[in-house]
């Protein structure tokens, strides 16, 4: 079996990835450079022998023998990607060419964690894969959305150009255990501050809309579209689509996690997209996929999770 890079393999997502990959017996290589995550969330990982951890940034060139990739090196929550925007680009843009180098010099399949945010701030809802969006190309999400625009182009090049074995996966937010709780993402920030007491931050009025999907059904996605037809590249949206305002997830919040907290209202972040809700018939119909697990349920592990990080 061939060996399987995963960029960006200790933070939230990558860990759940490698998580699965090395127990179905995958020979596993975790790239990171631990800009949002952590040997924390690998640790667990570290004394198999089919799992091995590189510390190595992705804007620069790196040299292995692998079969696959699957690229996810890149921070994903607004405070952390606009911390330092230039290297955010850099990293979508330099590491996407890196590793679109690498596959292409060791033959191997590879797969973008692309996002929903390539849409932007939609028009056309809810989104399918033949929306070209509506983005800022200069405000302070760009650097993100653009970035991730600008790895989709080059897969596609590379693909039309050279015949490299692509696949695009178009994420919806994504939830669940290992999330960084001080990450600032909507639902990890909401679940930290009921149980710890603390009110509950709408940013704007709170009528904006967000669709989330439980890790497990991500990552279940994620490998079945590396496992397809050479064929089917995408992009392909994988997310619930489920739609909630935010107001409805901190209701939600503060009914599972009970106590007395509140709700405060604070400024809406510049070019907060105002609804999104993935259309995921492609994926139903090419992947034989479809989410699982409902909010409320994906919500308890994600609660029960946070509690035993933040006692422990
Ligand atoms: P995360 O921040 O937890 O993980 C990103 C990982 O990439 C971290 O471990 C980080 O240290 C690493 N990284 C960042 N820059 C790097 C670099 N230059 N070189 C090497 N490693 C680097 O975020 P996540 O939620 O796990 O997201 C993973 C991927 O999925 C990202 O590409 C993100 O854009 C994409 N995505 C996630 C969501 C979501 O809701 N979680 C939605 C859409 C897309
Ligand atoms: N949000 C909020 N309170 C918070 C954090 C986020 O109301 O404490 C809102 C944010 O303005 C956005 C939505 O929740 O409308 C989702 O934000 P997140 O950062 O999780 O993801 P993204 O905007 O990238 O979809």
């Amino acid at each position: 079996m061939h060996k399987i890079l995963v960029t960006g393999g200790a933070g939230f997502l990558g860990s759940h990835l490698c998580e699965l990959l090395v127990a179905q017996g995958h020979d596993v290589l975790c790239v990171d450079n631990f800009y949002t995550g952590g040997k924390g969330n690998i640790q667990h990982l570290l004394d198999k022998p089919n799992f091995e951890l590189l510390r190595h940034d992705v804007t620069f060139p790196l040299y292995v023998e692998v079969g696959q990739i699957y690229n996810l090196a890149c921070p994903a929550s607004p405070i952390h990607y606009q911390r330092d925007p230039v290297q955010t680009t850099k990293t979508s843009v330099h590491g996407a060419i890196n590793m679109l180098g690498l596959a292409k010099r060791t033959r191997a399949r590879i797969l973008q964690a692309s996002t929903s945010e390539v849409y932007g701030d939609p028009e056309v809802h809810p989104q399918t894969e033949a929306y070209w969006g509506r983005v800022n190309p200069i405000g302070p999400r760009s650097c993100y959305d653009e970035g991730k625009r600008c790895a989709e182009t080059l897969f596609f090049d590379y693909y039309r150009q050279h015949q490299l074995d692509i696949k695009v996966v178009r994420i919806f937010n994504t939830y669940g255990p290992r999330m960084h709780p001080d990450d600032g993402r909507v639902v990890s920030n909401f679940i930290v501050q009921a149980l710890r007491g603390a009110d509950l931050t709408i940013y704007g009025s709170g009528s904006q809309t967000r669709s989330f999907c439980y890790v497990d059904d991500l990552i279940d996605a994620m490998t079945r579209m590396m496992a397809a037809d050479r064929s089917f590249i995408g992009p392909v949206n994988i997310g619930n689509p489920g739609e909630f305002t935010m107001l409805q997830l901190a209701e939600m919040v503060l009914r599972l996690v009970g106590g007395t907290s509140r709700l405060t209202y604070l400024p809406a972040p510049e070019d907060d997209p105002m609804q999104r809700q993935p259309d995921i018939r492609l994926a139903k119909e090419k992947l034989g996929w479809a989410p699982k697990v409902g909010l409320e349920d994906g919500l308890k592990e994600t609660i029960a999770y946070f509690r035993r990080t933040l006692n422990a």
